[in-house]
C-alpha cells in the first residue's frame, strides 16, 4: 500500500530524513519510535505533504500512485489521513462544518453523492459517542480552547468520520491520561480492518499495549536502525535509544 524508499529530506539545508524505507501492507500496523529529534514529524508531515520540507531523493507510494507528485488534498482523497502531534486551532470553524465538508470533499473524489445534513448527523454522533465527546463540541470551532487530551481526540474523531485508508498517527498518546488513552486506542482499533493500515509514531511503549503492532521501527538520526515484532517496544522500555545511537550504522549516511 505504502512503499517509502531511500527518502532524503532537508529543511534548510539540513538533513532530516535520511535513506529512509519503509514497506506497509493491508491490514498492517507499524510502530515508529525513537527518541526526541529522530526526524518521526517530518516524516509524518512529508507523507501529508507539508510544503516546507524538500525531499532531496527517494521515493514515495501509495498505492502504486507517485504520492510526491500528488498536493496535500489529493492524498486525502486517495486515502491518506494524518493526525498531528501538535493540533492547531482553527477559530472561527465550526467542528461538525468542518468534517462535513471534509467527508463531502473526500465522497465527491470518489465519485459519491454528497452525504445529506441528517445522515451526516446520525454518522457524527455515532462517532463522537465512539470517541466519548460530548455533543456540545460539535458546536465549537476546531481545537479552539480544547485541552491537549480533547484535541488529541479530536484528531481521531477526523480518522473516524472519515475512515481513511492509511492513517498516520504522530504522538497522538501524548498529553493523554490513560483514560483518555484507551478511548483513542478504541477508536483506532476499530477503524482498522484488513484493507486498511497504520503508522503509529510514538516514544513509549504504553500505547502499543492498547493498539498492537505487527512491526516496530527504530529511527534515529532520520532513518531506522532496527525493525522488529511487537516484543521490541519492551525491550526499548527497558534498554533505551543510547545503545542503539552508538551502533556505526546510526551515525552514517
Ligand atoms: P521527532 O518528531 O522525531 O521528535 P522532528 O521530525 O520533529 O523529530 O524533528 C527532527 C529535526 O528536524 C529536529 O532537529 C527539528 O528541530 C528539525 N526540524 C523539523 N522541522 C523543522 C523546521 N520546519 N525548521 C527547522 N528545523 C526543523
Ligand atoms: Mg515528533
Amino acid at each position: 500500500m505504502l512503499e517509502v524508499k531511500n527518502l532524503c529530506v532537508t529543511v534548510d539545508k539540513k538533513p532530516i530524513v535520511r535513506h529512509f524505507t519503509l514497506q506497509v501492507r493491508p491490514g498492517e500496523i507499524h510502530a515508529i519510535m525513537g527518541p526526541n529529534g529522530a526526524g518521526k514529524s517530518t516524516l509524518a508531515k512529508v507523507l501529508a505533504g507539508h510544503p516546507a520540507y524538500e525531499v532531496t531523493d527517494g521515493s514515495i507510494t501509495l498505492n502504486g500512485n507517485n504520492l510526491l507528485e500528488m498536493d496535500p488534498e489529493e492524498r486525502a482523497h486517495a486515502g491518506l489521513f494524518m493526525s498531528f502531534q501538535y493540533p492547531v486551532e482553527i477559530p472561527g470553524v465550526n467542528t461538525a462544518e468542518f468534517l462535513r465538508v471534509a467527508l463531502n470533499a473526500n465522497r465527491k473524489a470518489k465519485g459519491l453523492p454528497e452525504l445529506p445534513p441528517k445522515e451526516f448527523n446520525t454518522l457524527l454522533e455515532e462517532k463522537m459517542a465512539l470517541m466519548e465527546i460530548k455533543p456540545e463540541f460539535r458546536n465549537r470551532n476546531v481545537n479552539e480552547g480544547y485541552s491537549g487530551g480533547e484535541k488529541k481526540r479530536n484528531e481521531i474523531l477526523q480518522m473516524a468520520v472519515l475512515e481513511p485508508q492509511l492513517a498516520i498517527l504522530d504522538e497522538t498518546d501524548s498529553g493523554l491520561d490513560i483514560d483518555a488513552m484507551k478511548i483513542v486506542a478504541r477508536g483506532v482499533n476499530r477503524l482498522m480492518s484488513k484493507d486498511k493500515a497504520l503508522i503509529v509514531i510514538t516514544h513509549y511503549q504504553r500505547l502499543l499495549d492498547y493498539i498492537k503492532p505487527h512491526f516496530i521501527h527504530v529511527m534515529i538520526n532520520g532513518k531506522i536502525v532496527l525493525s522488529g515484532g511487537a516484543e521490541l517496544a519492551i525491550e526499548l522500555e527497558t534498554k533505551g535509544y543510547d545503545w542503539l545511537e552508538k551502533e556505526p550504522d546510526a551515525s552514517t549516511d
